[in-house]
């Protein structure tokens, strides 16, 4: 495909404002149905030659055969975007798909661009150059389209049954997370292509307490509210234990030669002696660089009272728990008990474990990946990380231990500050390197 061809098609994509909300009723009618038209348009090579599965919702399943039948690979990517904030000052309009100068370059601006248009264009131009190429790749390829990622929903896990009732045990699932990320650490110049091997799990914790409540001109001491009151104070005091995962150590020693010198020689000391040093001067480094180091813990809803005259018979707090891998909800449970006491009862609203780490030394899955980045981004060091976001792909580490989170585009600080807020752009440079990187991959697949 060509350079505009695949400009254009982006474009497309992001006029379509598929904004999935959690109530289905409020989705704009058709607007899904549009979108899937703009991707027949433009991708009619794809549309002729793999086979489409409708696994619910408006999620797309293709199924692109290979000449073998080694373990199938997955490349994902979702086609809803978050809405857009009517007073958010962007320079210019979130669904009209500009293409202007930015501080990265020429670039497409809209709501999608980096999350999660561009990958769902990437890997179609990809696939659609190689079928105009006459490519067949060496095993199977399945793209799952996703068209709820942004509130929890379903339909990934639907193309997860749906994989697993048709035998499809991936060799690996690759998804929306890193990115070839520049600026990321404070002195390196030297991007650094960031796989996601693993994320944090979310989990919803209850803290509660009960009493007899009452009227408010006779109130009894230490009554629910006080008591979650205590018990939110109690958490907000005990955060859980600050550790360096495998990954985060192996981040580190391949950041450390790209490093200004004393950061190099700590970050080279990760994983050895002085890793209680680096890690304690992480979780204190700010909330950022604290939350790679442990589970975190963040009371948000609190409820008590519905009447100012009535004393709350019940009062509660929720804690929004962000669980790092080693820990899980049993211990984080065991953590937040201990911790309240008996001011109040702790329980588990809604699970979400962290996902198990995906394997990165010595993997031939993992190396395929750093080998198509080598290529198509020699500029950049290819590193596992633990992602702190949540992503569909954690649906798919029932069916596969090989989980890899990477978007493969150049993205400043500022760009992936503008996801999820404003002024998300795509430079049209990075977005043809990363059809170069996703049709890299699918040419390298082995037999
Ligand atoms: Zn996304």
């Amino acid at each position: 495909m060509e350079t505009s061809r695949i400009v254009e098609a982006l474009r497309a994509l992001v006029r379509v404002p598929t904004v999935s909300r959690r109530a289905p009723e409020v989705v704009e009618p058709g607007v899904f149905a549009r979108l899937h038209a703009e991707l027949a348009t433009h991708f009619p090579l794809l549309h002729e030659h793999l086979e489409l599965v409708r696994v619910g919702g408006d999620a797309l399943l293709f199924r692109w055969r290979g000449t073998g039948d080694g373990p199938a690979v997955v490349l994902m990517a979702h086609l809803d975007v978050v809405p857009v904030d009517g007073e958010a000052p962007w320079t210019h309009p979130a669904f009209d798909a500009v293409v202007a100068d930015s501080p990265e370059g020429r670039a497409i601006w809209g709501r999608g661009t980096l999350d999660d248009k561009g990958s769902v264009v990437g890997v179609c131009a990809a696939v659609e150059r190689l079928l105009a190429e006459g490519f067949t790749p060496a095993r199977d390829v399945w793209l799952s389209f996703g068209s709820d990622e942004e509130v929890s929903g379903t339909t990934a896990q639907a193309a997860v049954d749906h994989l697993r009732d048709a035998g499809v045990a991936p060799w690996f699932v690759l998804d929306e997370g890193g990115a070839v990320a520049g600026g990321a650490f404070p002195g390196v110049t030297t991007p650094m292509a960031v796989v996601g091997v693993s994320e944090k799990g979310t989990t919803l914790f209850e803290v509660r307490a009960t009493g007899r409540g009452g009227h408010s001109s006779t109130p009894a001491r230490n009554g629910p509210t006080a008591r979650v009151a205590r018990a939110v104070l109690a958490i907000d005091r005990a955060p859980m234990p600050a550790r360096l995962p495998a990954p985060a150590v192996e981040l580190f020693h391949r950041l450390a030669p790209h490093a200004p010198a004393p950061l190099r020689v700590a970050l080279s000391a990760a994983g050895g002696r002085l890793t209680p040093l680096l890690t304690r001067a992480l979780a204190a480094a700010g909330p950022e660089a604290a939350a790679l180091t442990r589970t975190t813990l963040a009371t948000t809803m609190l409820s008590g009272s519905p009447a100012p005259n009535v004393i709350a018979s019940t009062a509660t707090a929720v804690v929004n728990a962000r669980i790092l891998v080693g820990d899980t909800v049993a211990s984080v449970h065991d953590h937040l008990r201990r911790v309240v006491g008996d001011h109040a009862e702790v329980s588990v609203l809604e699970p979400g474990e962290p996902s198990p780490v995906s394997p990165y030394a010595g993997d031939p899955a993992f190396a395929l990946l750093e080998a198509t980045t080598a290529e198509v981004f020699p500029e950049a060091v290819p590193t596992p990380y633990v992602m702190m976001a949540a992503t569909d792909s954690r649906h798919f580490t029932a069916i596969c231990e090989r989980v890899y989170r990477f978007a493969p585009f150049p993205m400043s600080k500022a760009q992936r500050e503008a996801i999820h807020s404003y002024d998300e752009r795509l430079t049209v440079e990075g977005l043809l390197r990363g059809v170069d990187w996703y049709a890299a991959l699918l040419r390298g697949l082995p037999a």
